[in-house]
């Protein structure tokens, strides 16, 4: 059995994580991190939830230099805010005790605490693309000095949504530059970041296991659009913590606020919401305060929460790559997890196509709350929230649509 040792990280770093229960790589880890020792370009590509993030980590906290201000050394980008807040965290707690600091740069935030932040001096500074472009052109940072650099969810960052900005601020980092890709689904889109941005790369790629795949259960159930509500109360009322996907925001409000009705206690997140909003939604259920999490996409890359007993695609996902990265909410790091897709008459076709490309169970069946596990019944609800005044939720910089009153009942609901 590989150790971490064996990879070269060194003994400081294997004592951190060690005090916090990690002290054998994961696969994807075990495959990449001599590698980014060395220095190596790298792609890694390996499923949801099984570590891909202290495989960009390690390296990145062991060998990062020294920043001065407004110039950091180190960069990771991601494609969400809430993923930036995990990534984020999960870094600091190897780099901060070698004396090397971790900033996190989102929309939604205060842009002048960025600045206050980059002028302090920082050494690694993880971010979505957007806020940091802003910063960049502010002259508040500069990433001339830039020489280690992840880019996390790579085949996401390079869509075209991100691309623009990714490239600019890839081309304002250092030459002389570490460059590591990582994914569950490396597919076409990232050959452009590659090609332009690596040099002589190294791909590593794991496949799913059929171990780790039987600890995940597919379920497909025909259920009228109407009914779907219902049906997802009946189900987080047997297995929880559930994950709700909607397609709109709209829907994933609405939802939310059926299931508040329903007596299922479920907050909303998406990108219509204040940061403030968006992060008491994901503290609250990750404290076990509702049982769904009712979300859009946004929070179908990279977000980590403990034992995730259900993903339900209240829509079906939009192409066989979002269906992926939503179900792997549930079922990460060797967990067992359950993926129910609640298929409307008019979406039959659709999903059965999807099941053929990604080797699904195949097949729709009659809504069966039978065949649900017993091993994730839902926990008592933790504690009530004490009110907070609303002031506290400040509106995101840039939404362009203020939240209404309906909007926010969820979250007010959820509050009593
Ligand atoms: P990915 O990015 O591949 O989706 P994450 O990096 O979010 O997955 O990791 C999923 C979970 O596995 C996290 O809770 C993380 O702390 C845990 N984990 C990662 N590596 C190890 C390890 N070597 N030993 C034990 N737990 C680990
Ligand atoms: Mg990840």
């Amino acid at each position: 059995m590989t150790t971490f040792n064996d990879l070269g990280v060194p003994a400081r770093i294997a004592g951190l994580l060690a005090k916090r229960g990690v002290t054998n790589p994961f696969p994807i880890q075990a495959l990449t991190i001599a590698d980014a020792m060395a220095g190596r370009d790298l792609c890694g590509r390996a499923p949801t939830g099984s570590g891909k993030t202290l495989a960009f980590a390690i390296p990145m906290a062991a060998k990062i230099g020294k920043g001065t201000r407004g110039r950091p050394r180190g960069l990771v980008l991601v494609p969400t805010r809430e993923l930036a807040a995990q990534v984020s965290a999960e870094l600091r707690q190897l780099a901060e005790p070698l004396d090397r600091s971790v900033a996190t740069f989102y929309g939604g935030m205060s842009i002048s605490r960025d600045q206050r932040r980059l002028r302090q001096g920082i050494d690694i500074a993880v971010a979505c693309p957007g806020r940091l472009a802003d910063l960049v052109r502010r002259k508040d940072v500069n990433l001339a000095d830039v020489d280690f650099v992840v880019v996390d969810e790579a085949d996401r960052m390079a869509d075209m949504g991100f691309l623009p900005e990714v490239k600019r601020l890839l081309d304002a980092t250092s030459r002389q530059r570490q460059t590591l890709l990582f994914s569950a689904t490396l597919d076409g889109d990232v050959d452009v970041l590659i090609r332009r941005y690596q040099r002589n790369p190294i791909r590593h790629e794991l496949a799913e296991t059929t171990e780790e795949r039987n600890d995940v259960r597919h379920l497909f159930w025909h259920t009228e659009a109407a009914a779907r509500v219902h049906v997802t109360g009946d189900v987080v009322r047997s297995v929880a913590p559930a994950i709700v996907f909607t397609r709109t925001k709209h829907a994933a409000d609405r939802v939310a606020r059926q299931l508040q009705r329903d007596g299922v206690g479920a907050v909303a997140i998406h990108g219509n919401r204040s940061q403030g909003q968006r992060d008491r939604a994901l503290a609250d259920f990750m404290a076990g305060r509702v049982h769904a999490l009712v979300a859009t996409d946004v929070a179908a890359r990279g977000i980590h929460v403990d034992n995730v007993g259900v993903v339900v695609h209240f829509d079906p996902p939009e192409t066989g790559k979002d269906y992926v990265h939503r179900s792997g909410r549930t079922g990460r790091a060797g967990a067992k997890g359950l993926v129910l897709t609640l298929v409307p008459p008019d979406k039959v076709r659709d999903v059965k196509s999807l099941q053929r490309a990604l080797s699904l169970p195949s097949g729709v069946d009659r809504v069966a709350l039978e065949q649900l596990p017993t091993d994730f019944r839902p926990k008592p609800i933790v504690a009530r929230v004490p009110e907070r005044p609303h002031t506290s939720a400040k509106p995101a910089r840039k939404a362009p649509h203020k939240p209404s009153r309906q909007h926010r009942r969820p979250h007010a609901r959820a509050a009593r």
